[in-house]
């Protein structure tokens, strides 16, 4: 049996920069990872948008890895030239009822530590975006969008140059924890059984079911996971939008918006449809229900022009009637197990969130370390 300091499972954008906070600093890394290229899973499939942390309860590990690693993600890719945008977000009242909203939001971004919301007219509104439709907005100028492939691709690089090593199809099947480190069994096609002094759990959906298969792992601390898909629809054509559009956010996701991609291109989404398991495909037939939330406020929208386009899943770890969930991250304090760190329900703002989960993790991993 072989020994590796740090195992990292699961090479989604949050396990590779975990991987590169522990690397960083010296320590030895291993990713492992079940796909044959990173970021298959939920990394590739979400809206791509630099949150700003509007709308987490206040003190929320959602909230705090948010806003710090919004702002370290945008000083990260204007560091390394990645691609980016500080597009700016509207979240857009239309009617009177949502209009009353809109300071409730800026209220608790504003305890998020988000001091730059500003509510403004529907005139004003209309100035900066005037396809829209609208009783009042408000203004996030710190959101943005990103190429979330090249922060990944960066991420590694940077792990790899401070000597982590990446193993793909190389699942996971189960472990137990011993006196000496955490044994693992790798599957795939070079299986073999591997030590790790630390071990991190960062493999998404299949988080849950990794930490149930360590020998030694409380069980009750383990969640269970449950399945939020999210249907995008593309958009034919120019968009005449410059910003990202968010209606007021509804139970259990943040409305059906419009994102931008760096090329300018539009596209809505992600609805909310609660599911048993991982199944990408679109339903056209969902259309019907994207034209009528879009058109509340972006009334011109041409008939014919959504396209079915991809769909991700949020990893969740409640269940439809608990309205919101918050990042769980074990450590030794919570799980009681050495060396031992797991990451459950880290659905958005995971992507923003990154490189501040990285840090999160590398200092939990000094003090939960054997
Ligand atoms: C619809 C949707 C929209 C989103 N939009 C945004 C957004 O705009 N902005 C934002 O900040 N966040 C967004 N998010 C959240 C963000 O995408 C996620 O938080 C982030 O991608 C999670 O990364 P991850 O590395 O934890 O998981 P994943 O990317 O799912 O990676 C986990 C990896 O672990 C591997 N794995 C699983 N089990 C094993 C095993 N036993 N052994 C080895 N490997 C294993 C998997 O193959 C996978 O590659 C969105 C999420 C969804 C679902």
């Amino acid at each position: 049996m072989e020994d590796v300091d740090c195992v990292v499972v699961g090479a989604g954008v949050v396990g590779l920069a975990i991987a590169r906070a522990l690397a960083l600093p010296g320590r030895e890394v291993l990713i492992l990872e079940a796909e044959g290229a990173i970021g298959t899973g939920t990394s590739s499939r979400n809206s791509e948008v630099i949150h700003a942390g509007i709308y987490y309860p206040a003190g929320s590990l959602m909230a705090k890895l948010c806003v710090t690693g919004k702002q370290q993600l945008y000083r990260y890719c204007t560091e390394r030239g990645l691609p980016h945008r500080n597009c700016g977000k509207l979240i857009v009242a239309t009617s009177p009822q949502e209009l009353e909203v809109l300071p409730a939001i800026a209220a608790r971004a504003a305890a998020n530590g988000v001091g730059d919301l500003r509510q403004i007219s529907a005139d004003e509104a209309l100035n900066l975006e005037p396809a829209l439709s609208a009783t009042g907005a408000l203004l996030s100028p710190s959101t943005g969008i990103i190429d979330s492939h090249a922060l990944m691709t960066s991420l590694l690089g940077d792990a790899e140059s401070a000597g982590a090593l990446v193993a793909f199809r190389s699942p996971i099947l189960a472990g137990r924890v011993t006196e000496a480190g955490i044994e693992i069994e790798v599957g795939g096609e070079a299986p073999m059984r591997l030590r790790a002094r630390t071990l991190v759990n960062a493999a998404g959906h299949g988080a849950p079911a990794l930490a149930r298969s360590l020998a030694g792992m409380p069980q009750d601390q383990v969640p269970q996971a449950y399945f939020a898909k999210g249907s995008y629809f593309s958009m034919t054509g120019r968009t005449p939008f410059s910003r990202l559009i968010y209606p007021v956010p509804v139970k259990g996701g943040l409305g059906i918006h419009l994102t931008l991609d760096l090329a300018g291109q539009a596209r809505f989404g992600p609805d909310v449809e609660w599911v048993d398991g991982l199944d990408y495909e679109v339903d056209p037939a969902r259309a019907e229900s994207f034209y009528r939330g879009i058109r509340r406020y972006y009334p011109g929208l041409p008939d014919g022009s959504l396209i079915p386009a991809y769909s991700g899943i949020r990893p969740k770890i409640v269940p439809p009637e608990i309205a919101s969930q918050d990042f769980v991250i074990q450590g030794l304090e919570t799980h009681g197990v050495p060396g031992l760190i797991n990451l459950f329900g880290i659905e958005s703002p995971g992507l923003t969130a990154c490189l501040a989960i990285g840090d999160h993790v590398r200092d939990l991993a000094t003090i939960s370390g054997r």
